[in-house]
């Protein structure tokens, strides 16, 4: 009988060190093992058997290692799609920042720009009664019209932002006018990092060293631009038609500051309109080429509206 319990036994142990785990013949040995510790020794405790161990502590690394995967993946998609926005609000070249952002995603911000005191001060009746006459074009109807026209020709979306003042220094009390090439370079450093592209629209009459005059100034692929309505009410049949030709000016800036040149093919809203009358001939849509440009040039998916 001593003899026999010896032999019994023998095999409990080999079968532990030499197990492999998952095949029939495990659990064939395994069944004979328990029985025979039963059998052969009732006091002993049951164990989980080493295989089961090994193979619920390899499920348990394989799901660890799957949910840190995954983990990474969703964090790092959602971390490279804000970084997107930010850096392309900065950056014309984005080829290294590339996902599959829909262009619905990105805001363009209108921001109205006001007079600080002490160009209010400085600004004489006809320029005041001027200024009076464009500011009824960019009220809250004609911020929310220009916004839609921009949602429209571009499919980004487009909100109006709390205005800005504009710092005194750059008004010119002589020209009556501010000075926009240094208006653009203080509104690109206080415009919103997180919109797309930004917009400065305010009723006064701006120009630049070399110009009488501007419509508006932008730089190609910049993230901000500015457009004047102080000259679009001079010789308009109705507010709609000077809204009209502000929404063009609008538009025309935003495409530069997207990285659009100018198109020689009048019917689109990136021909180059030197004067109110050629501003009045002069398309308001994108055409074919504007859009391959813009394409091109930002990585994302355009939800062109037909
Ligand atoms: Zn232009």
């Amino acid at each position: 009988m001593e003899l026999k319990q010896r032999l019994d036994l023998q095999p409990i142990a080999s079968a532990d060190s030499e197990r492999c785990p998952g095949s029939n013949a495990d659990s064939r040995n395994q069944g004979e093992v328990d029985s025979r510790n039963q059998a052969g020794n009732a006091a002993k405790p049951r164990r989980m058997p080493a295989w089961l161990k090994r193979v619920l502590v390899f499920a348990g690394i394989v799901i660890a290692m799957l949910a840190a995967v995954g983990a990474a993946l969703v964090g790092g998609i959602a971390w490279g799609e804000r970084d997107y926005a930010k850096r392309h609000a900065l950056f014309l070249s984005t080829d290294e920042y590339y996902l599959p952002v829909d262009s619905t995603m990105l805001t363009v911000q209108l921001v109205p720009l006001k007079m600080g005191p002490a160009a209010q001060a400085a600004l004489l009746p006809p320029g005041q009664a001027a200024c009076e006459q464009a500011a009824a074009l960019i009220d809250a109807t004609g911020l929310s019209e220009a916004a839609r026209r921009v949602t429209e020709l571009y499919g980004l979306d487009c909100e109006t932002s709390a205005p800005l003042t504009i710092p005194d220094e750059f008004f010119d009390a002589g020209r009556q006018q501010y000075r926009v090439d240094q208006v653009l370079n203080w509104l690109i450093g206080e415009c919103d990092p997180a919109a797309f592209r930004t917009v400065g629209v305010l009723n006064e009459d701006i120009y630049a060293p070399g110009f009488n005059f501007l419509f508006g100034q932008s730089t190609l692929g910049g993230n901000c631009c500015v457009a004047s309505c102080a000259r679009m009410v001079m010789n308009a049949d109705s507010v709609m038609q000077a809204r009209e030709r502000w929404h063009s000016i609008v538009t025309h800036e935003l495409g530069h500051s997207l990285g659009l040149t100018h198109n020689e093919d009048w019917n689109s809203v990136m021909a180059f309109g030197n004067s109110l009358s050629e501003l009045d001939q002069q398309g308001i849509g994108l055409l074919a080429a504007d859009r391959q440009r813009l394409e091109s040039v930002h990585p994302i998916r355009w939800q062109w509206q037909d």
